[in-house]
């Protein structure tokens, strides 16, 4: 082979091996920098976790969909990721150690960032403010927390609203232990209320506005200010995934997408 061509062929060989070991180095690292992202890519697939009976975060609608606003922010999130959203309904109490089990990749569902909750999983930038409501059937109006005073009281199980009725009516003796009943769904909670077994719920005030807009006898009694704020959960070991959570939902803030959801979700009623 004359010595010219050797050369050529010396150099488009070590371009390639350059080119090969570029691209896998390249490999290496972006598994290295975003495992999750990488893992999420994938699969093609972004798993939330939320528990679908929290209109107008999520909830399931007339034809059997889960919907609301939470689900909008989590479509936005595979879309950036460039892959399918997936939407798993589970328990509000079981959302976090779904996360951690990695049954699912993220957790959105109201759900309100906390010191406790913020020791085992990482929070999001908030994307709503939120506090506490008495809703009751349209029967019997109570205007106070001492209205409650010896009153069968649901909450849902896990939640912030359970926190608060423990701190503030078991713990004051406003109510007894045995008065403060505990439901894993609200669809469950709303359906003792119909029934009687307890006269009052304590639930998210965005959630009781909504719920007595759209549940018959249902009356809005009143808000207790709490001052929580809802973000999205991901998995402590998933910082990747979190910055990107954190850009689309600053982005959706600052670009007026959040707010028109908003506006979408709750109307103006
Ligand atoms: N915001 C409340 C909490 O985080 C309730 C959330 C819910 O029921 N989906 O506990």
């Amino acid at each position: 082979m004359p010595k010219i061509e050797r050369k050529w062929l010396y150099l488009v060989f070590a371009i390639l091996v350059i080119a090969i070991i570029a691209y896998l180095g390249y490999n290496v690292y972006q598994q290295q920098t975003y495992p999750t992202i990488t893992s999420i890519k994938n699969k093609g697939i972004l798993v939330v976790g939320t528990s679908a009976d929290f209109p107008p975060f999520e909830y399931v609608n007339q034809s059997g969909a889960i919907v609301g606003l939470d689900i909008d922010i989590a479509s936005e999130i595979a879309k950036e990721l460039g892959v399918k959203l997936v939407v798993k309904d589970l328990s509000f109490d079981v959302l976090i150690s779904a996360l951690q089990g990695k049954q699912v990749d993220l957790v959105i569902a109201g759900m309100t960032i906390t010191p406790e909750r913020s020791k085992v999983v990482d929070f999001s930038v908030p994307y709503y403010n939120a506090s506490q409501a008495v809703i009751s059937l349209s029967t019997q109006k109570f205007l106070s927390i001492n209205d409650l005073k010896n009153k069968k009281v649901g909450v849902q199980t896990g939640t912030t609203g359970e926190s608060w009725a423990e701190a503030n009516l078991v713990n004051t003796s406003i109510i007894s232990n045995s008065n403060l009943l505990h439901y894993d769904k609200l669809s469950d909670a709303l359906l003792a209320l119909k029934r009687g077994d307890i006269d009052a719920i304590i639930i998210d005030e965005p959630v009781a506005r909504m719920f007595v807009r759209t549940v018959s006898g249902v009356q809005y009694d009143f808000g207790i200010y709490t001052g929580e704020q809802y973000g999205i959960a991901v998995n402590k070991d998933s910082k990747d995934l979190l910055n990107l959570v954190n850009s689309v939902v600053n982005n959706m803030k600052t670009n007026g997408q959040l707010d028109t959801l908003i506006q979408k979700w709750f109307g103006s009623g």
